[in-house]
């Protein structure tokens, strides 16, 4: 399990930003996350007030979007989930794609108080 890991590294970025724009307290964190990403929403949520105690995050609310996984098929040009899919094009069953979204990881918004 890394996300411990990886939101103590994105609390550092925001307490940077925080202190950049003299922001004193932090509401919420808003988070997007593709599917694809080895991110998991569930263990984020457990590990979150670990990683924030002490910092300028310390009591904020984590919200995570979820960014559905895209593929492009190589052979026909149809756009299916992946997940769903388990990434064999529904129109024509090539495994060839492009992967058009889900491997994102993004602070997408940081809400002060
Ligand atoms: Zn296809």
């Amino acid at each position: 399990m890394h996300e411990l890991g990886v939101l103590i590294h994105v609390v550092e970025q925001v307490s940077e930003v925080a202190a950049e724009n003299q922001v004193e307290s932090i509401a919420k964190l808003v988070l997007q996350v593709g599917e694809l990403c080895s991110m998991i929403p569930k263990y984020m949520e457990k590990v979150y007030p670990a990683a924030i105690e002490g910092t300028i995050l310390e009591g904020s609310e984590l919200e995570i979007e979820r960014i559905v996984a895209q593929g492009k098929c190589r052979q026909c040009g149809h756009v299916f989930g992946l997940i769903e899919a388990k990434g064999a094009c529904p129109s024509c069953s090539d495994r060839q794609f492009d992967i058009l979204q889900g491997r994102e990881f993004i602070i997408k918004e940081i809400v002060c108080q």
